[in-house]
């Protein structure tokens, strides 16, 4: 599966110069919403997904996402692995599980996201999940921004990665792309100004 020609194609991998959420600049941007939109995409996507998934044997009772990027994919993977699926979301900054979804004591959870860059709210929800008793076997995203090592990729996890390297992390590819800080930005340099994805129509 040529992952990089469906983001592509569904116009998700976006070029220009972009403000990420980090503060930092970047040539290029994923905007994952853009191929779940198509549900058949999605679902071709979460099945690939599943099937790596399942041949790695891991045991999973549900599939928990952050909102609100993660929603779609967990649900899409969730359907693909026969799971349920619930999702966590921020009350006032702080990852919380509200909606009247529970966690079973060792309930075996899998925490997906549409892309993980560091995993920082993949991980603040795994830490929801365990703090009320479940068991967090694992992370997946459609989409690795190449920080984190994911199974069966040969590339190293960078010092910024803060997935726990003893569980293991699925996705379909990795998409390695520089960023840059404001001060260090060729794009600045070049007197161009940087704008926040989402904004301006992409
Ligand atoms: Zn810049």
């Amino acid at each position: 599966m040529d992952i990089k020609k469906i983001y592509e194609d569904a116009n998700a991998l976006l070029e220009g110069h972009f403000k990420l959420s980090s503060g930092n600049h970047s040539q290029f941007y994923l905007q994952s919403a853009k191929v779940l939109e198509n549900p058949k995409t999605a679902k071709l996507l979460a099945d690939e997904l599943a099937k790596e998934i399942k041949s790695s044997g891991i045991d999973i009772d549900t599939v928990c996402s952050p909102a609100l990027g993660g929603v779609i994919a967990g649900f899409v993977l969730a359907t693909a692995l026969d799971k349920r699926s619930i999702f966590t979301e921020r009350v006032q900054g702080e990852m919380t599980l509200r909606r009247g979804f529970e966690i079973k004591k060792g309930e075996r959870v899998l925490i997906c996201e549409d892309i993980i860059t560091t995993g920082g709210s993949a991980l603040e929800a795994a830490n929801v999940i365990e703090s009320l008793g479940g068991e967090v076997v694992g992370f997946a995203a459609l989409a690795n921004r190449g920080f984190c090592k994911r199974e069966g990729s040969d590339t190293k996890a960078k010092p910024n990665c803060k997935l726990p390297k003893n569980k293991p992390f699925f996705a379909l590819a990795d998409f390695s792309f520089e960023i840059y800080t404001p001060d260090e930005c060729p794009m600045c340099k070049e007197g161009s100004e940087a704008v926040k994805p989402g904004s301006r129509g992409n």
